[in-house]
């Protein structure tokens, strides 16, 4: 589908002020309108609205417009509907905390040392967090002078220094560490629900009390440009649904697939009224929507489904790092469309930086790339190539080539053009690719820091295995 027209004269134009809208205003010969206007638009209100949506553990096909049968995903599938949806969308980590810091920064996580998830809440209450010295989103569209919040889980320290409040947030609803119970909120003492920093009582369902908060947000700041980052936990552990939604599956017999498809049916419910609100304030067509998972399904642990990709959450195969991955703006491109190159969620900070004006920080390499051009078809291929590291667990993509190490074990490597499903190792024969990837690989490790800290194996569970096959679960990863 084509773009719009006058697609990109929009943006050239005194900020966001649309060609039509300036021919308009000229053929009428208003010209105190026109002054007025674009005064308006020098405070900075015709900047687009950014608005970050986060699910959590959610499965490649859990959603109607990745696949799913089983679980209606209207909402969500509506921004793919209007928007442009990532085939080959990744997260720069298989668990939770590592992908959040680079989403949070743009940068590969391992460039700062934060490549493994900070493990229980009393631990990373010590001293985990993305540290101090990296600048966030949210830092950078606050002095782009975007009102900021943060609606839902951080993971990303819990000591007073991490806390959203200090790293570029106006405002905070939901909790600090990597899961939260969704209907007891005195379940866990270490890490309440708060507002800003004070714990409160939250009887609502948790994904619906977020719905709330992030819509209050919307209508808070709805005169002015804003950046919400909601951060569902659903559909991460523990499997939690109230009545009102698992009565929407009753032909559902797995009992806990038929959880998750509640969990995930709120989620849906609450991003329609987000979008709702989005409307109703009358910014909608202005606002950038992203919609991404952290990482890919822990299939075993929460019933979701990374069909047809291979293993699950924890794992460099495709269903740890490969996940729906969705951009919405109106006002800027047609939607329903489908962008096939391979991505990042790095990319959301060059993105959304690049749409609000913001500047980059200095002195520090930045790893995503603003995805408008490739979407309004300037551009062709975001990324060159793509890579990943958690531990000794590497891999690298370029083009339709993926390279998998595992320590010292022989390098795989698979072409995803025929094979999505890494069934059939390559590496034997084409070993000449192989060493290609291999030293692109070493040279993009020879710019990273040793982690800060390790992760942490609760008893009982198994590190990831090498070999994981799809929809078979190795591990359960915390967070
Ligand atoms: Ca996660």
């Amino acid at each position: 589908m084509p773009d719009k027209p006058f697609a990109d004269e929009e943006m050239t134009f005194s900020g966001h002020l649309r060609r039509r809208d300036f021919l308009a205003l000229l053929g009428a010969g208003a010209a105190g309108l026109l002054t007025q206007r674009l005064h308006a638009l020098d405070a900075g209100a015709g900047k687009p609205n950014i608005v970050l949506i986060v699910a959590d553990d959610l499965g490649y096909a859990d959603i109607g417009c990745q696949g799913s049968k089983d679980i209606p995903t209207p909402h969500i599938d509506s921004l793919a509907r209007n928007g442009v949806r990532f085939t080959n969308g990744y997260v720069s980590c298989p668990v939770c905390s590592p992908t959040r810091a680079g989403l949070m920064t743009g940068r590969y996580q391992q460039r700062f040392g934060h490549e493994f998830n900070p493990g229980s809440a009393t631990r990373e209450q010590e001293n985990i967090g993305l540290p101090v010295t990296e600048v966030t989103l949210a830092d950078v569209l606050k002095r782009a002078g975007y009102a900021t919040g943060l609606v839902g889980k951080w993971h990303l320290g819990m000591a007073p220094r991490f806390h959203p409040l200090k790293r570029g947030f106006d405002e905070f609803f939901g909790f600090l560490s990597g899961a939260h119970s969704y209907i007891d909120w005195k379940a866990d003492g270490a890490n309440p629900v708060l507002r800003g920093d004070e714990p409160v009582d939250e009887p609502e369902y948790l994904t619906d009390a977020l719905t709330r908060e992030a819509i209050a947000f919307v209508e808070r700041h709805q005169k002015h440009p804003f950046f919400l980052y909601l951060s569902y936990n659903a559909v991460h552990a523990p499997m939690h649904a109230t009545q009102k939604y698992l009565d929407r599956f009753p032909n559902i017999a797995d009992e806990k697939r038929r959880i998750h498809a509640a969990m995930l049916s709120a989620m849906d419910d609450g991003i329609g009224a987000v979008l709702a609100a989005l409307r109703k304030a009358g910014v909608h067509e202005n606002t950038l929507v992203f919609f991404i998972s952290d990482n890919g399904g822990p299939t075993q642990v929460n019933a979701s489904d990374n069909s047809p990709l291979r293993a699950v959450k924890g794992t460099v195969y495709e269903g740890g790092i490969r996940v729906p991955f969705i951009l919405q703006w109106p006002r800027r491109f047609a939607g329903g469309r489908t962008h096939d190159q391979p991505v990042i969620s790095l990319d959301i900070f060059s993105t959304a930086v690049a749409a609000g004006g913001g500047r980059l920080p200095k002195g520090r390499a930045i790893d995503g790339v603003d995805l408008l051009p490739c979407v309004t078809g300037r551009k062709k291929t975001p990324h060159d190539i793509l890579f990943w590291r958690k531990g000794e667990d590497r891999a690298a993509r370029r083009g339709n080539w993926k390279l998998v190490k595992s320590g010292e074990q022989p390098a795989e490597l698979y072409d995803l053009s025929k094979d999505i499903s890494e069934s059939k190792d390559l590496a034997g024969e084409k070993p000449h690719v192989v060493d290609q990837l291999s030293r692109h690989l070493a040279a993009w490790e020879s710019q990273l820091v040793p982690p800060l800290w390790r992760g942490q194996v609760r008893p009982g569970q198994r590190a990831p295995q090498r070999g994981a096959r799809r929809g078979r679960a190795t591990t359960t990863p915390p967070g």
